[in-house]
């Protein structure tokens, strides 16, 4: 991947004849880009290019390029493909469109070409891409012709597209050090480029442009490892509702594709941004800021009511406002009107005007604020009017140095300067260290919480699944028969599950109502009646369950009543036999388990009953789930209040709920080739849980 950036020579097959507008030329666009490294034009047609030599065909130039850019017709690429493996060239770009991206001639002319290239070690990049850009390398292999940057942080890209690359004015912070399209991925993907990134010196921060993705687990392996020493943060677009339309279980369409990159960015510590804005953001934050330890934040404003919008979103944020530090009320008091109140917020506009020195109040207030050890990040909210009136208060960045030099540190310093005019002091506030200037009270907060995230990120603790005992006398027949049928359902399921150690209610089989009567005299009441068999799949439907059955007559008039209900909807319908269960009480929960085709088993919690789709206040975690990540899942959900208890109510038995979590995920991987687990309900009280219903799929 090294030499795909930085190439010593490059062989531009397919070369424009033509210059100038309108041509296309990738040969002028890398001249113009400043590459210094040779440049090997092929077109049979044409002598020069640009001054340089062409040659008719990648075999005859003086040595094998380091890199070979593809741009032709794809009936001409196979045989120029070739063409370049026997020039001994080991890294192609194909610019051209009309491959996989195309139709299904495309598809299966870009695998030729695949094979190709992994049997005689070449990697390709894209097809349908821009390629490469690195400016620490004057390299841009686009037929875009794209101004060089002067500036440009350490920031590199990786995307599915060229459009960002074209234009990071509009989603990058500044420009991008190094930028990747991998187009069609054909052959190198998000993890070769994460991979090259992670110890990549001109690497500091790493965006992401992601549609879709192959090798998810190697994926996440990267990743994971990248995140603990850089910040990754990505754009995921195409929110999907693939895997949300009917399915057999709740689980398997509360848990869409979208749903499971939330997951999947989580345990790989990146940082999701859902906009392009929001994108912009982060990177300015992550470029700019060093680490925010903590939440709390102090606010200077000149205007109150920025110094709301503020509260407001670091409220959203989960950002806290500071405890004003020592002192610092008495120091802004002194002199002032006893009327005049100092609190976080702080108003510093009257301050300034009363005292008649405005620079030095925003001064003073700045330095105290990163002293204190109660404060993580600062922010600023200043008038930066560019007019020759208001000169004076307009320009405080020697003010902000200063504050900086005397506080020692480099906490972050998160800017607005509201103006009418945005071309001057931005750039000079962000000349110094650790300041970062935004357009809005909400993009500051915003960018100070994702620098926060990006901390506590990366000091995460790495799950890791515990191991439980099974009861493998129980689970193995059942297991075999599951595979064997492909669903398990009713007292199987739960037989299953038990064996894991994951509590369920009594319950027995009864295929007639002599069998009911001797169940029935096993357990203990209320009981619950319910239809059972693999034609009642979704039992309520059929009016196949009964709950709150106290005595024998009860019982007898809850089977008289379900048959009959099956048969009023399906008259030939017989009914093998029925579920008796004890009536468990608490809370109703859904526990559930998808396998992702892309990145192995998720484990999904969250409010259960009738009601679990229309609220769906869920929570979702890629596999293994260990105690502190279960924790993270219960306490995410909407309804966690209602869990821990309100109004005096006792809360549930949450050391119980949470070992269920953790033996679900032991389940998941001793289990690799199930593809659908539903617990719903399970029922938690006080004083544990059960599951009382439970499907599985294979
Ligand atoms: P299905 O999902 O096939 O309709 P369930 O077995 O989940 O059938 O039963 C439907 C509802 O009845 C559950 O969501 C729960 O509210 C209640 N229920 C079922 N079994 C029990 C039980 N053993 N104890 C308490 N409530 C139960
Ligand atoms: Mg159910």
């Amino acid at each position: 991947m090294h030499k795909f950036f930085n190439p010593e020579s490059v062989a531009v097959i397919g070369a424009p004849s033509k210059t100038g507008p309108g041509a296309l030329n990738n040969v002028e666009n890398m001249l113009r880009y400043g590459y210094e490294g040779r440049i090997y034009p092929i077109n049979p047609k044409v002598k020069e290019i640009c001054g340089l030599k062409v040659y008719p065909s990648v075999l005859e130039i003086p040595e094998p390029a380091d890199l070979a850019v593809i741009s032709v017709g794809r009936d001409r690429m196979l045989s120029l493909f070739e063409e370049c493996v026997q020039a001994g060239i080991r890294r192609v770009v194909i610019i051209s469109q009309g491959f996989a991206d195309a139709d299904r001639r495309g598809a299966e002319l870009q695998k030729h070409i695949v094979e190709l290239a992994k049997k005689n070690n070449v990697r390709v990049l894209g097809p349908n891409t821009m390629g490469l850009l690195n400016n620490f390398h004057n390299l841009s292999t686009g037929f875009v012709d794209i101004p060089r940057p002067e500036k440009y942080p350490h920031v590199s890209l990786v995307a599915q597209t060229g459009v960002l690359q074209v234009d990071p004015k509009d989603f990058a912070y500044n420009s991008w050090g190094k930028a990747i399209d991998l187009g069609n991925m054909g052959d190198i993907d998000f993890v070769d480029a994460l991979e090259y990134f992670a110890d990549d010196p001109e690497t500091e921060v790493i965006a992401m442009h992601m549609e879709g993705m192959q090798r998810g687990r190697e994926f996440l392996e990267v990743a994971s490892r990248i995140t603990y020493h850089k910040p990754i943060v990505a754009l995921k677009t195409g929110r999907s509702s693939a895997g949300a339309e009917a399915a057999l279980s709740h689980t398997a369409s509360l848990v869409g594709e979208d749903a499971v990159f939330d997951a999947v960015f989580e345990r790989a510590g990146i940082i999701r941004a859902k906009t392009i804005a929001e994108l912009q953001d982060t990177l300015r934050a992550l470029v700019c800021f060093k680490a925010m330890k903590g939440p709390k934040i102090g606010v200077v404003t000149a205007t109150g009511a920025a110094g709301v919008m503020a509260i407001d979103a670091c409220e959203e944020e989960g950002l806290e406002l500071a405890e004003l530090p020592q002192g610092l009320s008495e120091k802004l008091k002194k002199g002032m009107p006893e009327w005049l109140r100092i609190g976080n917020p702080i108003d510093i506009w009257p301050v300034g005007m009363i005292g008649g020195n405005y620079p030095g109040a925003v001064g003073t207030t700045v330095t105290e604020l990163l002293k204190s050890p109660g404060v993580d990040g600062v922010i600023m909210m200043t008038p930066a009017v560019n007019s020759p009136l208001h000169i004076d208060i307009a320009d405080l960045t020697e003010v902000v140095s200063e504050a900086r030099r005397k506080a020692g540190n480099n906490k972050p310093i998160a800017i607005w300067p509201y103006s009418d005019d945005h071309s001057v002091f931005p750039d000079r506030y962000e000349a110094i260290d650790g300041v970062a200037s935004f357009h809005s009270p909400e993009q500051a907060v915003k960018g100070l919480s994702s620098c926060y995230k990006y901390h506590k990120l990366r000091n995460r603790a790495i799950p890791s699944g515990k191991r439980f005992i099974i009861d493998h006398d129980r689970a193995d027949p059942v297991l075999e028969r599951g595979r064997k049928q492909k669903v398990l359902a009713g007292e199987d399921a739960l037989c299953l599950l038990n064996a894991f150690g994951i509590p369920t209610v009594r319950g027995a089989i009864a295929g007639n109502w002599e069998e009911l009567e001797t169940a029935a005299s096993e357990l203990d009441n209320p009981f619950v009646l319910k239809l059972s068999g693999s034609a009642f799949l979704h039992k309520s439907e059929w009016g196949g369950v009964k709950t709150g059955i106290d005595n024998m007559g009860e019982l007898r008039e809850a089977f008289r009543e379900m048959s009959e209900n099956v048969f009023r909807i399906d008259p030939k319908l017989e009914i093998e036999s029925f579920q008796l269960q004890e009536q468990a009480f608490g809370k109703e929960l859904l526990l559930g388990l998808k396998q992702d085709f892309q990145f192995g088993p998720v484990i999904a919690c969250g409010m259960g009953g009738i009601y679990t789709e229309v609220f769906r206040d869920i929570s979702r975690e890629i596999v293994p789930v260990d105690r502190s990540v279960a924790e993270r899942m219960i306490k995410s959900l909407g309804i966690y209040p209602l869990l821990k208890g309100v109004r005096g109510e006792e809360g549930v038995d949450m050391e119980a709920l949470l070992d269920v979590l953790e033996r679900l995920s032991f389940l998941a991987v001793e289990i690799p080739d199930l593809v659908e687990l539903d617990i719903n309900p399970l029922l938690v009280s006080e004083t544990g849980c059960k599951a009382v219903d439970a499907r599985l799929l294979w």
